[in-house]
């Protein structure tokens, strides 16, 4: 029998046992490829934590049959928790979600569409039980994506790094196994554009890479087309630095002394009475001066505005329900 509840802290409440693992994939769309998932992840999963796990899917409000596909595994297999939330919020925001839920003492971030593979949370695992508090998977190669997209990822991390000052390491997604501490930091860090791979470094403690291949996707088509992405990467840069909110000191500082020198020079013509002409430079100078400050206002916007939105503290997502089977009994207890 399932059992159904309508907001995550009831779902938490519930469970009075703790498993070792908790899996959490966030999918929106990913119907084609979920018993693939399903299936490797278990094989994976087993392996390290034997019978004591969960595997929870957050259907991030997908248009396709995900919830259905969802639904037909949980009720073959009793470790499977699905969380359907209202619509879609987007992949940072369901992530979030699938966190609060996890009741395990290490929790693996995975895609649900295989572009990260399951196997490798078995070496994962050795890692902490080396003394890691997060294993983040670092990517060597990218299967199947566009010179695009990997170039302009890359230029990204690249850029980023530059601007913050927390350790950000490059070429990383969400992949990662993470300790409960981390994950109750994690979850009590309530900011709403959320870079979550920032904020696992940000926490800091013992993170260590774990090199490996990224495949191409199982099924289906990346839900990250450019514009999101752009609007992910200015939420990472504003998340973490107020350094373009500085470009506008750096820009006045630095037309402030060009203008000094153009008013020697101004002073100097009318001195010497050729003041005419200067069309050229003029449109120049106001062009300049005219783009910069507009540049700046946009950065400043982009600020104000999240500011705007964190100041209404709406909640990062809506629950519509939370599916799970009522003989899932994790074993392992916990004091
Ligand atoms: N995803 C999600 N909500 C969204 C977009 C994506 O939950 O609005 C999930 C998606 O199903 C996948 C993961 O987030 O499991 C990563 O998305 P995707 O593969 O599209 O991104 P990419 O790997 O191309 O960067
Ligand atoms: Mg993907």
């Amino acid at each position: 029998m399932d059992i159904v509840v309508h907001n995550i802290e009831n779902f938490v409440r519930r469970r009075s046992r703790r498993p070792l693992v908790s899996i959490v994939a966030p999918c929106y769309n990913e119907e084609a490829g979920l018993p693939e998932f399903h299936r490797r992840m278990t094989d994976a999963v087993r392996q390290v934590a034997g019978d004591d796990y969960e595997i929870i899917f957050v259907n991030d409000g997908s248009r396709d049959r995900t919830r259905d596909v969802i639904e037909t595994l949980l009720a073959a297999d009793s470790h499977v928790v699905a969380i359907n939330l209202s619509r879609n919020f987007g992949h940072q925001a369901a992530l979030t979600a699938g966190l609060k839920a996890c009741s395990g003492a290490r929790v693996l971030i995975i895609d649900a569409d295989l572009q990260d593979p399951p196997e490798l949370l078995a070496a994962m695992m050795r890692q902490v039980d080396a003394g890691a508090d997060v294993v983040y998977g670092q990517r060597s190669s990218r299967e199947g994506e566009t010179r695009f997209k990997i170039l302009t990822a890359k230029l990204f991390y690249r850029l980023l790094r530059s601007l913050v000052d927390v350790d950000i390491p490059a070429d990383t997604g969400d992949f990662r196994l993470i300790t409960r501490r981390v994950l109750d930091q994690l979850n009590s860090m309530p900011e709403h554009h959320r870079f979550i791979r920032g904020m696992v470094s940000w926490i800091g403690l013992k993170q260590v890479p774990l090199d490996y291949e990224r495949d191409a996707r199982f099924a289906g088509t990346t839900h990250y087309p450019v514009l999101k992405m752009l609007r992910f990467a200015v939420d990472a840069v504003t998340g973490f630095s107020v350094t373009p909110l500085r470009t506008a000191s750096f820009l006045g500082v630095a037309l402030g002394l060009g203008s000094l020198m153009m008013v020697i020079y101004t002073l100097g013509s009318w001195l010497s009475g050729s003041t005419v002409d200067g069309w050229t430079s003029l449109t120049t100078i106001v062009l300049i001066i005219g783009s910069a400050q507009l540049i700046t206002l946009g950065v400043i916007g982009e600020y104000l505005g999240r500011l705007y939105m964190e100041s209404k503290q709406r909640p990062l997502f809506i629950v519509d329900n939370v599916v799970s089977r009522r003989d899932s009994a994790p074993v392992r207890y916990e004091s």
